[in-house]
């Protein structure tokens, strides 16, 4: 009898941290609109998303920017508005141009930008619209203002990018970028902003040497991708974990980091990944879950329902929010039913 008690206790406590992953936002709803511009977060809030995730790299006089490249060249116009601005290597830096400047940019949907074809050929032409860069704090007072007329409560979950390569440049990212958050009251353990970087040096020192208690993930890449100089493999083990979880909530690991292939029979093979981490009191927030960049044969809604349910995350990062808060919803309908 206690047995069974204790089961059925520990199923419930399994329900309860599966029950309410959060639908994180990333760049916006990108898989609709081209991704870190205003529209496409707010249409990412209109979907139900629970965070709106910018990626940010500083402006020569030191803003910070949604944009996701250290360069312009994929998604703007910045070729042909700026002529002649670029470094040796052909591309236009996004920290050698002030705000004023990059205001001036028609943001556009990705492109390839030496063949000018679109990256994602299904998603919202690269030729139409007129959108503008985002600042930080314009995205925060897009989702403060929302969250007033809403009474909802949705978070913002920035990325510090390329960290290493701003220090180079004269910019401490962290120093820059906390103040601002803490203007706009993000300040605390509950507050409903979610810091994330792959770099690790930055996430230790904004909670050592600047103190900040805001949530912290550690996001981690693969040691070939040559991001920076990470050693990505040490991380995901036991100890790699455990050193993370000493100054970081939570990890950001890729989708095939947690189901890494299929079996003979199809079954999805498993890694102890979110296991591991959860044990160590981390969340898990992977990424990228993308309606319309799937292997052949993967259906969206399934491949959701694999990591809400039998995988049980905590969050993931979607290009397609409307659809992943959907599967959320029909889950725990279906929960709730039982
Ligand atoms: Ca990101």
């Amino acid at each position: 009898m206690a047995q069974r008690l204790m089961l059925g206790w520990l199923l419930c406590l399994a329900a309860l941290a599966t029950a309410d992953p959060l639908v994180i936002a990333h760049r916006g709803a990108s898989g609709y609109l081209p991704e870190h511009t205003l529209a496409a977060y707010a249409m990412a809030y209109a979907q139900g998303a629970d965070y709106l995730e910018p990626d940010l790299v500083l402006s020569a006089d030191g803003h910070p920017v949604a944009l996701h490249d250290l360069e312009l060249d994929a998604v703007s116009d910045v070729r042909v508005r700026f002529p002649g601005r670029a470094r040796d290597d052909g591309k236009h830096y996004v920290v050698d141009f002030t705000l004023a400047e990059l205001r001036q940019l028609r943001i556009h949907e990705r492109i390839e930008p030496d063949t000018g074809d679109a990256r994602y050929p299904v998603r919202f032409p690269p030729e139409l619209g007129d959108f503008r860069v985002v600042t930080l704090e314009e995205l925060i007072e897009l989702t403060q203002g929302l969250n007033k007329v809403t009474g909802r409560d949705v978070g913002i979950y920035p990325e510090l990018k390329f960290t290493a390569f701003h220090a180079a440049q004269g910019h401490d990212f962290p120093a820059i970028v906390l103040p601002v958050l803490e203007r706009y009251g993000y300040v605390g353990s509950d507050a409903r902003c979610i810091i994330q970087s792959f770099e690790p040096e930055p996430l230790i020192r904004l909670r050592e040497e600047f103190g900040t208690k805001l949530p912290l993930v550690q996001l981690l890449g693969e040691n070939d991708w040559g991001m920076n100089d990470v050693d990505y493999d040490a991380m995901y083990t036991p100890e790699g974990l455990a050193a993370i979880a000493e100054y970081a909530d939570g990890i950001g690991p890729p989708v095939t980091r947690i189901l890494t292939g299929r079996g003979d029979d199809g079954a999805p093979q498993i890694s102890s990944l979110v296991r591991d981490a959860q044990a160590l009191g981390l969340v898990v927030h992977p990424f990228t879950f993308r309606a319309d960049v799937l292997p052949p044969g993967v259906d969206f809604d399934a491949l959701l329902e694999l990591f809400f349910g039998t995988i049980g995350v905590d969050g993931v990062f979607t290009d397609h929010p409307d659809q992943a808060v959907a599967v959320r919803d029909r889950m725990q309908a279906r929960e709730a039913a039982r």
